[in-house]
C-alpha cells in the first residue's frame, strides 16, 4: 500500500530526539528557543512562538488581541474544521466567505461583502500550500472606508486601526509571495507541524508575528509565551536558576507551550527543509506533467507569476464528475494499494456547523471545489516509481467510473 503522508523518520531525527532525552531537559527549553528563532530567520517574520499545535496556538491568539462575542472572524467555507473551531470558542461569529474558482483560496471581492463594523480579523488559508492573496487583503483593509468601518474594542486594536489580517499557514510553511515567505505574508501567521504536514514535530505548531512597527515584538513573545504557560511570569527552565524558585501567576493563562522533545525533530525538519520541497515540487511536476494530457484532469496551481507553493496538497479535480462518481474514483485508486484523501468537506456540509446555520447552497464554488477533488500522495520518501503506481491507478480508475458510464 502506498501510504498518504508518512513523516520522514530516519536515523538523523532519532538521534536528535535521544540527544535531548539525554540531555536532562525534556520540555521547553533551548532545543524550542533555538527552533523558535530559526523560524523567525527562515520565513523573515519579527518574532515567533512554538506552541503543541496550529490549534490551540490560534485559540490563545485569539484570546489575546481581544476578540469574543458579538465580533466577526472572516473564514473561508473551504477549510479544515480548526480554522474555524476556534472562533467559536472565542465565542465569536465565523463568517464564511466562498473562494475563487482556480485556487481555492478566499476570494477578495466576497470578502469585501462580508465585512461589517463587528469584523476584527479575516484569516485567509493559504489551501495546500499556495500562498491567499495577501496584499490584495492587505489593501482592502487598509481602504479608508473599510477602515471607517472598524470598532476597535481594545488598546491592541485601537493601536492597529484596522481589522487584523491573520494567516491559516498550517499547509505552506516555506512557500512564497513576491518573494516574502509563509509566516511574514500577514500581521499574524500560524502553522502546523502535526505529522501529516510538511514539516513536523509530531504535533506542534507556531505563531510568526509580522505586526506593524509600532508593535513590540519582543513585549509580545514575552506576553505570548506566559499566555501559553498558565500565565507564569517564569518558565520551568529560568525557575532552575540558582535562588529564582519564586514566581507569580499574573492572568489565568493556557497550557500549549512545545516541548524540546518536539523541537528536536524540528530541528532536523527544518534544517534540511529545502530537500523536501525540492522532492515535493519534483513530485508535482511529474503529476502535473501526466494528468496535463488528460482531458477530465484539472491540475491545481502551485506556480504563478508572483506566488510559489509550498508543494502540501496535489489537488486533483476531475472535470464534470460528480460527488459520487469522485467517490467510486477513490474507492478504485484504493483498490489498487494506493491511499488518497479529499481535502476538505467545506465547513457548511459539516453537522456541527449545519446546526449552527450555514448552508451549502450559499457557497458554490467551495462545494464545486470539493464534489470532484482527490488529493494523492505527497512526501520526501515517495519514489518515481511510486509516483507513476500512483498516476497510472488514477487513470485506470477515473477510466473506468467516467469512460465505462457513458
Ligand atoms: C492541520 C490544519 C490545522 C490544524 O492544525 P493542528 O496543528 O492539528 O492544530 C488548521 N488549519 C488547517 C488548514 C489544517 O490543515
Amino acid at each position: 500500500m502506498i501510504p498518504f503522508s508518512p513523516p520522514r523518520i530516519d536515523d538523523k531525527v532519532i538521534a536528535e530526539v535521544t540527544a535531548a532525552l539525554k540531555s536532562g531537559w525534556i520540555t521547553t527549553g533551548p532545543r524550542t528557543k533555538k527552533f523558535e528563532k530559526d523560524i523567525t530567520a527562515y520565513c523573515g517574520c519579527k518574532t515567533t512562538v512554538a506552541v503543541n499545535s496550529w490549534t490551540m496556538g490560534m485559540q490563545v491568539l485569539l484570546h489575546w488581541w481581544g476578540i469574543g462575542e458579538g465580533d466577526e472572524v472572516i473564514i473561508p467555507a473551504y477549510t479544515y474544521c480548526a480554522s474555524a473551531n476556534v472562533i467559536v470558542h472565542s465565542r465569536a461569529t465565523p463568517v464564511m466567505v466562498d473562494i475563487n474558482e482556480n485556487d481555492f483560496n478566499l476570494n477578495v471581492e466576497k470578502v469585501r461583502a462580508a465585512i461589517t463594523p463587528k469584523t476584527k480579523a479575516i484569516m485567509a488559508v493559504d489551501i495546500g500550500g499556495l500562498p491567499a492573496d495577501y496584499i490584495e487583503l492587505m489593501d482592502l483593509i487598509n481602504e479608508e472606508i473599510i477602515k471607517a468601518k472598524f470598532k476597535a474594542s481594545n488598546e491592541k486594536q485601537e493601536k492597529l486601526g484596522r481589522i487584523l489580517l491573520l494567516s491559516d499557514s498550517a499547509h505552506s510553511f516555506g512557500a512564497k509571495f513576491y518573494g516574502k515567505r509563509s509566516g511574514s505574508l500577514a500581521d499574524i501567521s500560524s502553522f502546523s507541524f502535526h505529522a501529516v504536514k510538511n514539516l513536523t514535530t509530531a504535533e506542534g505548531g507556531a505563531l510568526c508575528f509580522t505586526l506593524p512597527e509600532d508593535f513590540n515584538h519582543d513585549d509580545i513573545y514575552a506576553e505570548i509565551c506566559t499566555k501559553i504557560l498558565h500565565g507564569q511570569n517564569k518558565d520551568a527552565l529560568a525557575k532552575t536558576q540558582k535562588g529564582n524558585w519564586k514566581y507569580d501567576v499574573i492572568e489565568p493563562g493556557f497550557k500549549c507551550n512545545m516541548t524540546d522533545l518536539q523541537a528536536a525533530i524540528g530541528l532536523v525538519e527544518l534544517e534540511r527543509y529545502q530537500e523536501n520541497l525540492d522532492r515535493r515540487k519534483a513530485i508535482f511536476s511529474q503529476y502535473k506533467e501526466a494528468f496535463s494530457r488528460e482531458i477530465w484532469a484539472n491540475n491545481p496551481l502551485f506556480e504563478t507569476e508572483n506566488k510559489t507553493s509550498s508543494y502540501h496538497l496535489y489537488l486533483l479535480r476531475i472535470n464534470d464528475s460528480t460527488e459520487e462518481q469522485r467517490d467510486a474514483i477513490i474507492q478504485q485508486i484504493f483498490e489498487q494499494d494506493v491511499s488518497v484523501n479529499v481535502h476538505f468537506q467545506p465547513l457548511p456540509n459539516l453537522t456541527a456547523y449545519k446546526n449552527l446555520g450555514y448552508k451549502m447552497e450559499d457557497y458554490p464554488e467551495a462545494y464545486n471545489s470539493f464534489a470532484n477533488e482527490i488529493s494523492l500522495p505527497v512526501y520526501y520518501d515517495l519514489t518515481d516509481e511510486q509516483v507513476q503506481t500512483v498516476i497510472n491507478a488514477v487513470k485506470e480508475s477515473v477510466n473506468k467510473v467516467i469512460t465505462n458510464e457513458k
